[in-house]
């Protein structure tokens, strides 16, 4: 069985693109068939698996829109070793483009359903934003990753996503889970980070992942190397901490063995 997850967060910066990749390699790396859809404008993730997103082919953009399909779209990234749906700025189009098609919450899982049992996992990192693009992320998946930076605003804006899943489970996909909570950029010297994953366990309890991505430079220079950082440098605190969330992830019930 495929398993979908959507790596979701309306806010911008928590480690939503650098958990896709890492994540990608990861599940890789363990033997699983992987494809990443970047689902963002920014291009990040295809940057980031040492894609250029510049480069004339095939987007997520149009294959949103019906005029691609994704085995024409889709890339092997030989740096992370998993294949990638690539996308660009042109994406941000794709919002108002779809608004007049019919289905358009659903663009992405029936273009999906084509190469799905081609799959272990399936990861599509979402922009940050509750937009059309997330709602497709959303619709498509079995279950959202939610990376969340402990800081004083991490909480807000938590219940808004909490709710817009609950309209895609109600409207457009009524199996969507909640898979997890991933701490990221985590300080343990800082004692706001500590008290702030408290309060996320105590509400959240065992839909927090075990596993802690602590801050660490390597995850950051990795992108700009077209690599994810478990190839980067696979002995960093980071790839290290990336590695134990796959293991994690293939350890759980409901993952796709
Ligand atoms: P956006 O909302 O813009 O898509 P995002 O949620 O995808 O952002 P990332 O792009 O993964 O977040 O991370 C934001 C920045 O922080 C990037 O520069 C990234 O390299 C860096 N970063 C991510 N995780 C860590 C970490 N654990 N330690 C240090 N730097 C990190
Ligand atoms: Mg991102």
């Amino acid at each position: 069985m495929t398993r979908i997850l959507a790596v979701a967060n309306q806010k911008g910066g928590v480690g939503k693109t650098t958990t896709s990749i890492n994540l990608a390699a990861g599940l890789s790396r363990a033997g699983k068939r992987v494809l990443l859809v970047d689902l963002d404008p920014q291009g990040n993730a295809t940057m980031g698996s040492g894609i250029d997103k510049r480069a004339s082919r095939a987007t997520v953009y149009e294959v949103l829109l019906g005029d691609s399909d994704i085995e024409t779209a889709r890339i092997r990234c030989e740096n992370g070793d998993f294949d990638l749906v690539p996308a660009n700025k042109e994406l941000a189009g794709a919002e108002v483009e779809l608004v007049a098609m019919e289905r358009r919450e659903n663009r992405l899982k029936e273009a999906l359903a084509e190469v799905e049992s081609e799959y272990d996992y399936i990861l599509v990192d979402c922009p940050p934003a509750l937009n059309l693009l997330t709602v497709n992320g959303l619709t498509a998946a079995h279950a959202v990753m939610i990376p969340m930076q402990c800081e004083y605003y991490a909480l807000e804006g938590l219940s808004d996503l909490v709710q817009t899943i609950k309209k895609v489970r109600n409207h457009l996909n009524p199996t969507l889970e909640i898979e997890g909570l991933l701490r990221t950029m985590y300080d343990s010297r800082n004692t706001l980070s500590q008290q702030v994953s408290d309060q996320l366990q105590k509400h959240f309890g065992a839909k927090v992942y075990r596993t802690i991505i602590p801050r660490n430079i390597r995850l950051a220079e990795a992108p700009s190397h077209g690599l994810p950082a478990i190839h980067f440098d696979k002995s960093s605190k980071g790839a290290l901490a990336y590695l134990s969330l796959a293991d994690e992830i293939l350890r759980q019930p409901s993952s796709s063995q």
